[in-house]
């Protein structure tokens, strides 16, 4: 299959700014023509193509919500297990109602105060929401990115859009149009090339359909701002806890196999073997030179991942694309120093490394 590639990086909030609101005209046409680009995506959407879009989390490969022959599309471009669901992204909040007529007050004011933005809410269904999309499941997870390609794509596909993220199933989440490319060219209709995803780490899942609002995978948007806002105490699921958890959970284990489905699989899996190294910094710093130097020695590649004075926006922004950039050198072994899980952010950016790292950590 022919993947068409189409430029739309124009479509950004400083651009946006210089053509609505300083008249600029050479904004003006670069905008426009980013515009068309996406609308030709939309049109493909609604023919029930596949179209890869830039978000603030991670690029996503999406389809129709509604068709359900478009929807199986997308797990076989990625290669993805049927029973993985999907994030169902929306343009306008009240879109909600197309997949949802339980609106709790909870609902109400996260999506006040976090749409657009990181946060997934996981709601039950709507009858006529396709078992394909939620995999088989009677529950929905929602969200409104907060990135002006994608709310356009959206807006003018006129229909919710089922997304997971744009890799192959298995690989580092994409957060540069490169990585898609590198993917999912051939397999998909468009890639809508767009700038890099300004978080860099998959949105937060948050499971509304029980009694306790419960995090099913931790993003940008924290544990505490949600509680925050409910004025209620909000669960982190114990599965995001264990440090002993190997992918793949088969027989006992999947008696406390955590309740995101998605997080049964093996993820983020840099092709290199991972070992994360969690102590005091300068510790952490000497024992991953030591290991370094020790293992080129016996002609190892190693890679490092050393935030040290790196933000946690920083080390979230660059996560994935480095581990892609460790194995794209061909590097054997990645030392990481391990991040401060106290920061809610640090803590998301800890589930993908220990995920990544297949839970191999060692105390310094
Ligand atoms: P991705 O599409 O790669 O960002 O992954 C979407 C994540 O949302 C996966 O971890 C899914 O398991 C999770 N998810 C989607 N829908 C549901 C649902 N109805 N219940 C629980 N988790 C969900
Ligand atoms: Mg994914």
């Amino acid at each position: 299959m022919e993947t068409k590639i189409y430029q739309v990086e124009d479509l950004n909030a400083d651009m946006l700014d210089k053509a609505d609101v300083y008249g600029d005209a050479a904004a003006r046409q670069a905008v426009d023509a980013a515009r068309a680009a996406v609308g030709r995506a939309a049109g493909i959407l609604r023919g029930g193509g596949l179209v890869a879009f830039p978000t603030e989390t991670v690029y996503g490969l999406g389809a129709d919500a509604f068709n359900e022959a478009a929807v199986r599309k997308v797990y076989a471009a990625k290669g993805r297990p049927q029973d993985n669901p999907m994030i169902v992204h929306i343009a306008r909040a009240s879109d909600v109602g197309a997949l949802t007529s339980a609106l709790s007050p909870d609902m109400v004011k996260l999506i006040e105060c976090f749409w657009p933005g990181s946060l997934t809410l996981i709601v039950k269904k709507r009858a006529d929401v396709p078992a394909a999309v939620t995999g088989g499941l009677d529950t929905v997870a929602v969200r409104m990115p907060d990135d002006p390609v994608a709310a356009e794509l959206i807006r003018q596909a006129g229909t919710p859009v089922a997304a997971p993220s744009a890799n192959l199933s298995g690989k580092p989440s994409p957060t540069k149009a490169a990585h898609v490319i590198r993917d999912l060219g051939g397999r998909i209709d468009v890639i809508l090339a767009g700038g890099e995803c300004r978080v860099g780490i998959e949105s937060t899942v948050l499971d509304l359909s029980g009694e306790t609002p419960v995090i099913l995978r931790p993003g940008a948007v924290t544990a505490d701002q949600i509680a925050d806002i409910l004025g209620k105490e909000v669960e982190t699921d114990p599965a995001l806890l264990r440090r002993d958890v190997p992918d793949g959970l088969t027989g006992a284990d999947a008696a406390a196999a955590p309740k995101a489905p998605g997080m049964k699989y093996r993820h983020y899996a840099p092709n290199a073997e991972m070992l994360v190294l969690e102590g005091r910094r300068d510790r952490v710093k000497n024992e991953i030179l030591r290991l370094k130097a020790l293992n080129e020695k016996l002609g190892r590649r190693v890679g490092t991942m050393l935030f040290e004075e790196k933000s946690f926006t920083e080390a979230a922004h660059g996560f994935f694309s480095e581990l892609r950039d460790l194995d794209d050198a061909g590097t054997d072994l990645i030392l990481a120093g391990a991040l401060s899980e106290n920061d809610g952010l640090g803590f998301a950016v800890m589930n993908r490394m220990m995920k990544a790292a297949g839970y191999n950590i060692i105390k310094v």
